[in-house]
């Protein structure tokens, strides 16, 4: 559904769901936190962020600010997407229309996780709290936060078992290897290094990797 917004009511069925929630909920919105995780496939902890060039000059100041209030040290995607397919996401669409939106991205793996429903959770609290809505402390306000505006996903050559040896959240160095990718046997195929010195931003949950395939997601620290 994230690439289809702001919908089309007579679309497919997920346009006609984006269409429902854009008319009924983002319209009279004047903040969006968008829940997210990372699929079937990965584990996710980071906060997406990222907009165009012209919803940045828009809302970005104010992307940054709701960023910063959800806090706890989640680490932010920040930057300019240049892909034609995410313009239809919707941070870019509710950006255009001068209501700032973030994405944290929880979890994954199919499975609901009470660590990161509680980060979900305490993370849109912070917020209203942030806001003015509801009278009470932050929690994790004063926890490091780094923004990153720059992320790469290393690829595999191969197909096979993929080992992680990094963690969500950790920092790696350039070329540190960040997982083994095993064929059934498990004999080593391949290592995956991260391209530059990155906070881990998304794992794999599911081992199985085919050539091409996605394998963690790096963001570029300074
Ligand atoms: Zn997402």
């Amino acid at each position: 559904m994230n690439r289809v917004w702001p919908g089309n009511p007579r679309g497919l069925l997920m346009e006609r769901v984006a269409a429902a929630l854009w008319e009924n909920v983002v319209l009279k919105s004047d903040y969006v936190v968008d829940l997210h995780e990372g699929g079937r496939a990965f584990m996710a902890r980071y906060i997406h962020a990222r907009g165009t060039e012209e919803t940045d000059k828009i809302v970005g100041d104010e992307v940054r600010r709701l960023c910063r209030l959800f806090g706890q040290g989640i680490p932010v995607l920040g930057g300019v997407r240049t892909r034609g397919s995410m313009l239809g996401s919707l941070s870019v669409q509710a950006g255009l229309r001068g209501i700032p939106c973030i994405g944290p991205e929880l979890g994954g793996g199919s499975r609901i996780w009470d660590e990161f429903v509680e980060i979900g959770v305490q993370g849109v609290r912070n917020v209203l709290i942030g806001l003015g809505m509801v009278q009470d402390e932050p929690v994790g306000a004063d926890l490091e936060q780094v923004t990153v505006n720059e992320s790469n996903w290393p690829k595999t050559e191969r197909g096979g078992m993929m080992y992680n040896t990094c963690k969500l959240g950790e920092v790696v160095e350039e070329g540190e290897n960040v997982g083994v990718l095993r064929d059934t046997a498990g004999d080593v195929l391949e290592e995956v290094r991260a391209p530059y010195r990155s906070v881990i931003l998304d794992t794999r949950y599911q081992p199985t990797v085919y050539p091409g395939d996605w394998t963690f997601h790096c963001g570029k620290l300074a």
